[in-house]
Parts: C-alpha cells; sequence; structure tokens
C-alpha cells in the first residue's frame, strides 16, 4: 500500500525523502524494546511524557479521542507544540538517529504495515522503569488511584446534572491534589521538575481541557469550570 506522495513531483514515493513530516506530526510511543534507551540514559527520562490510563488520546485510526487502555511514554514535544523535541528542523534530521526508538525504524510514510504490526504491541509502561524506585512508585499509584480518568470522567458527566456542586468540588480536590504532588515531589523529594510529565502524566489542569473544562486557580484554591 502507498499513499504517500512527493509534493514536488505528485508520484508516489518509496523511500524517505526526509521532509521530516513524520517527526513533525510528533514523537514516537515506546515499546519493551526501546526500554534500554532510556535506563541508559540515551534518550533522559526529561525527554518524555505519560499519556496514563483512562486518558484521552487522539486515536489516528478513528480520528478521534479515546481513553487508553494503558500508559503509553512518549517523546515530548518541541516548545509546546507537537514536533518530536529530537527533531532538528533546520537539517531535517533525526539528533538520535542511531538511537532512534523501534516506531521510529518501523515508520515508513509509503508503507504503514511495518509499523501496524508493532504499534499497540509490547508498550512500555512507567511500572516497567519506575517501579523499583523506592518512595516514588508508591506514589504515582497512590496519584493513578486519586487522579483517575475514570472518576474523572464520571465527574464531568455529573456537572451538567443535578449533583453539579459536589461534581464540582470533587473535581477541584482532584486537579488541586494533583498540583501539590507535583511541587512536593520537587521540592521535598528532589524530582527534577522536567520528569515529572512523566511520573504523573501532564498535569491535571491541562488534560482537563479534552474534557470540555478549563480549569482556573482561584486565590482559594483549584476550581473546576465546565466550558
Ligand atoms: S526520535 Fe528522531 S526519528 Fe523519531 S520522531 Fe523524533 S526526530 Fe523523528
Amino acid at each position: 500500500m502507498n499513499n504517500a506522495v512527493n509534493p514536488a513531483s505528485g508520484t508516489p514515493i518509496s523511500a524517505c525523502l526526509r521532509c521530516g513530516t513524520c517527526c513533525e506530526k510528533g514523537g514516537p510511543a515506546f515499546h519493551l524494546e526501546d526500554r534500554l534507551l532510556i535506563e541508559n540514559g540515551t534518550i533522559p527520562s526529561g525527554c518524555l511524557y505519560t499519556i496514563r490510563k483512562g486518558e484521552l488520546a487522539r486515536d489516528n485510526v478513528k480520528q478521534c479521542l479515546v481513553p487508553v487502555d494503558a500508559d503509553i511514554i512518549k517523546i515530548k514535544g518541541k516548545k509546546g507544540g507537537w514536533a518530536c523535541m529530537f527533531f532538528d528542523d533546520i537539517r531535517k534530521s533525526c539528533t538520535i538517529y542511531k538511537n532512534r526508538p523501534l516506531e521510529c525504524r518501523a515508520l515508513k510514510c509509503w508503507d504503514p504495515r511495518k509499523l501496524e504490526k508493532i504499534y499497540a504491541a509490547n508498550r512500555l509502561t512507567r511500572k516497567d522503569l519506575i517501579s523499583q524506585v523506592q518512595g516514588l512508585w508508591g506514589l504515582v499509584e497512590d496519584h493513578q488511584a486519586r487522579c483517575d480518568y475514570v472518576i474523572i470522567q464520571r465527574l464531568v458527566r455529573d456537572l451538567d446534572g443535578g449533583a453539579a456542586e459536589p461534581a464540582r468540588r470533587e473535581l477541584s480536590e482532584i486537579i488541586r491534589y494533583d498540583d501539590e504532588i507535583r511541587k512536593l515531589v520537587v521540592s521535598r523529594g528532589g524530582l527534577e521538575p522536567d520528569m515529572l510529565d512523566f511520573v504523573f502524566g501532564r498535569p491535571l489542569v491541562v488534560t482537563i481541557e479534552n474534557y470540555g473544562i478549563k480549569a482556573r486557580r482561584l486565590a482559594a484554591g483549584w476550581k473546576g469550570q465546565s466550558r
């Protein structure tokens, strides 16, 4: 199958043109085969973020947001955008080419079959990487339970019903806890701030927007605000 077309000639392509389009669309998700790249520091943990189990993420096949059924660990985007942070947009090249993760090695835009085969298999999770870190893993599990996206989704639904006020309070408390735990592990635990999005996923104050909610900080704490 060949859907990719050379933008200059309009003809189908059968080799990488180094146009950079795939890297600009976002970094790869990690698989067990990539574990060593992270463990030996070739790709530092500070360059990663986690889409937590249950979080809404874009399904490129269904073209909509769907909850993920397990953690997905990805490379952060550049300056808040989607382009992979290891993509050199001047040279149109990968700055970690020899050590690029499995998905990047499998990706051929003119023939997606290899990527499709490995895409959902053997995904690397936070548990694989940090469950042995004493003290930290307990906090991660506690955070995952208290900030479970299943609970968040239910509360968001309740915001439109008769239990709106209790739901709003509970949601605000979850967002406040998510914010507090991040500050605490940095100030008291010595965790590098750039590790937070990997260890706890992206802040709820950001991801809650995928549920149509704006969270704004009030003097008294966090308050979820519907649409
Ligand atoms: S790791 Fe390299 S090849 Fe993979 S998306 Fe990033 S820049 Fe592209």
